[in-house]
């Protein structure tokens, strides 16, 4: 078989990390296997390169900002190559460039638009396992991009599809898909397979283990996607197209705690209003989701909206500058919120889920401040004081959990 298996930062920590790594794609071809190794910058590098720039710079522009955060994975490609190599295994680390990846000019969250892969192919029809930087490539004009965070994933995924391989393994340090995140809540369980739909409204709203785009570009073109262990060999999640099979109402509980509340008070109850006040966020590029208008009275509206928490900076002069056109009373900013979802293609046609959502956040006198939901989604905005305990509600309404003594064993 030809596998692509994609390693996260978490598993790229240290240089015992890298190693470990190298054994298993070692015992992978010495099974028979030919495998192209996608790379992460190893822990939390990217973190630590953005921190250095925002240090120097008040808003670094786009283009340097993508130049640096790409290194990251292009130093650890290389040391990839050089510990596979010190293993006996052949060896050579490429660029998103040289591993032929076209991009958008969107630095920050550019789309990949081609994979040309000659050069790996090349590669492996010479014995030679490719190690690819993941997380960049290429603009027409020769300029590095960055595929938006988590985005090794996304390079992992569209050159498993570009090269027709078997099989495409993301690896991390969660053996898969869980019913929750397992650092917050230990009882989750590891789901055996997920469909794309659900898997990308679990990315979407907040679960960090697989990228959004990623999913988005394998459910595009079929991918079958295998989220397992680097540190146990659990068979871990298969996510692809969905199956018919009965299913619980809600398979996975998300939660995102990077979000922010804006409201804009006594506002005119006239048309056009919304449509201001949307459009000039739209255009800035700034994503609203949730969306909720209070019943007008005296001719005046209060209209809320949730936006990312890193997009607050920028919302807020537009959001003012609305309001002095509008002629309303005031801004409220709130970045005290987070929000929790719960997400299974079993709620279809089945009534009282969102009910029982609802309840099980009650029982802990926890307030809903907003309500969005689509046809496999409940979320709710809820204070993020109460995040974990409102996931842990949730979880149990639905029993997701293991019980205590299966976490013993
Ligand atoms: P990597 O560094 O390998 O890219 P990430 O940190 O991006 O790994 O993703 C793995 C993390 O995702 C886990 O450590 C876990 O805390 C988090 N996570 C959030 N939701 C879930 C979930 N439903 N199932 C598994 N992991 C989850
Ligand atoms: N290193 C990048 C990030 O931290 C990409 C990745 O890890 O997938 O977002
Ligand atoms: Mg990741």
């Amino acid at each position: 078989m030809l596998i692509v298996q994609k390693y996260g930062g978490s598993s790229l920590k240290s240089a015992n990390h890298l190693k470990n790594v190298a054994r298993k794609v070692q015992r992978t071809v010495e099974q028979g296997h030919q495998v192209v190794v996608v790379v992460s910058a190893m822990g939390d590098n990217t973190d630590g390169l953005l921190d250095l720039a925002e240090d120097l710079a008040q808003t670094p522009s786009a283009r340097e900002l993508d130049q640096l955060l790409s290194t990251g994975e292009t130093q650890s490609s290389a040391l990839m190559a050089m510990t596979l190599e010190q293993a006996g295994i052949p060896a050579k680390s490429f660029s998103g460039r040289q591993a032929g990846i076209l991009t958008s000019y969107d630095y920050g969250k550019a789309r990949i638009e081609q994979v040309d892969p000659k050069e790996l192919r090349n590669a492996l029809a010479v014995g030679i396992t490719p190690v690819v930087a993941g997380f960049q490539g290429v603009t027409r004009a020769g300029d590095v991009a960055t595929l938006g965070r988590g985005g090794s994933d996304l390079t992992a995924i569209a050159i498993a599809n570009a090269l027709g391989a078997d099989r495409c393994e993301i690896y991390s340090d969660v053996a898969g898909v869980y019913t929750a995140d397992p650092r917050i809540i230990p009882s989750a369980t590891p789901l055996d397979v997920l469909n794309y739909d659900e898997m990308l409204e679990l990315a979407s709203q907040g679960a960090q283990v697989l990228q959004t785009q990623a999913v988005e570009f394998a459910k595009g073109q079929q991918v079958p996607i295998y989220a397992r262990s680097t540190f146990n060999d659990e068979p871990g999640t298969v996510i692809h197209q969905g199956e018919s099979i009965e299913k619980p109402a809600v398979t996975a509980i998300a939660l995102n705690r990077h979000i922010a509340k804006i409201g804009l008070l006594g506002v005119p109850d006239a048309p056009g209003v919304a449509a201001l006040i949307f459009g000039e966020l739209a255009q800035s590029g700034i994503n609203v989701e949730l969306i909720i208008q209070a019943m007008s009275h005296n001719q005046l509206n209060d209209i809320a909206f949730t936006i990312e928490e890193q997009d607050v900076k920028r919302a807020e002069p537009i959001v003012e500058d609305c309001l002095r056109k509008l002629g309303g009373s005031s801004v409220a900013v709130d970045t005290h919120v987070a929000k929790v979802s719960a997400i299974g293609s079993g709620m279809v046609g089945r009534p009282g889920v969102a009910a029982r959502v609802f309840k099980a956040l009650s029982s802990g006198d926890i307030n809903i401040q907003m309500i969005g939901t689509s046809e496999i989604k409940i979320s709710c905005i809820i204070d993020r004081q109460d995040a974990e305990r409102a996931m842990t509600l949730i979880h149990e309404e639905f029993g997701l959990g293991q019980s205590a003594e299966m976490i013993e064993d």
